[in-house]
């Protein structure tokens, strides 16, 4: 069932996750944390938030995002860059039987992106305040704030255009992220959201977790068995 949904290049694009996943330890780093209280702080205060949805995402945590997207009622949109109408249908059949909308019809055109992930749902992504995104490349994330919106974005690669771009960059693996978001959703007020967010720094983040890959190798690379 997965072979509909991903494509090669969404594996190669995996593979470059899993090569920084391996730099930062293959766990979260707790740098990330600012992040993760940002991203729920916005989602909290978001009037339309809607989680943009990939093949890649799908095939590696779309058990995660239904589960997310359903307790706090967020829609979810499916957006592809290979598209294909039998592949949106693929990804969409995985979230079957939610009680959130799941957009998949792609009415109206976003300028400032290119490719055919232009192309968005007039009630999801076209009419969001907040797009939450993952494994994605750079065009949509910056496309998407030429528009005004803000992005929230998980992204293993603090290098990456995606990373550079966003709003909020959450750099850990897809799969370790919802539980931690849930838990962050749960523990912080509306008030407290809002001081979160005026005091964000999302490039002092992916500062931080420079640092942390940089002093891991550091360390990695004096360790001497003798
Ligand atoms: P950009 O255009 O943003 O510079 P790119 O050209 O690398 O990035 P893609 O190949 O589409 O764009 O990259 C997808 C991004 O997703 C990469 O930055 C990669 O590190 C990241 N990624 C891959 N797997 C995961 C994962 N499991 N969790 C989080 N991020 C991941």
């Amino acid at each position: 069932m997965l072979g509909d949904v991903v494509v090669p290049q969404g594996l190669i694009a995996h593979g470059r996750g899993e090569c920084f996943d391996y730099l930062l330890g293959e766990e979260t780093p707790e740098e990330a944390q600012p992040a993760y209280r940002a991203a729920a702080a916005l989602l909290k205060l978001s009037k339309r938030p809607v989680i943009a949805v990939n093949g890649n995402a799908a095939a590696l945590a779309h058990e995660d995002i239904a589960r997310f997207a359903e307790r706090f009622g967020i829609p979810i949109e499916i957006n592809l860059f290979h598209y294909s109408r039998e592949r949106v249908e693929a990804i969409a059949r995985l979230f079957r039987g939610l009680s959130v909308p799941v957009y998949t019809d792609h009415d109206v055109e976003i300028p400032t992106v290119s490719s055919r992930r232009r192309l968005v749902s007039s009630m999801g992504i076209y009419s969001a305040d907040t797009v939450m995104l993952m494994i994605e490349d750079g065009d949509m994330p910056e496309g998407l704030r030429r528009l005004g919106k803000r992005v929230i974005s998980i992204d293993l690669n603090p290098l990456s255009r995606t990373a550079r771009n966003s709003d909020i960059t959450i750099v850990d693996n897809l799969v370790r992220v919802f539980p931690i978001l849930t838990r962050e959703m749960m523990r912080i007020s509306r008030e407290e959201a809002r001081e979160i967010l005026a005091q964000y720094d999302n490039e002092a983040v992916l500062g931080a977790v420079l640092r942390r890959i940089r002093d891991r190798l550091s360390q990695l690379s004096r360790y001497n068995p003798e």
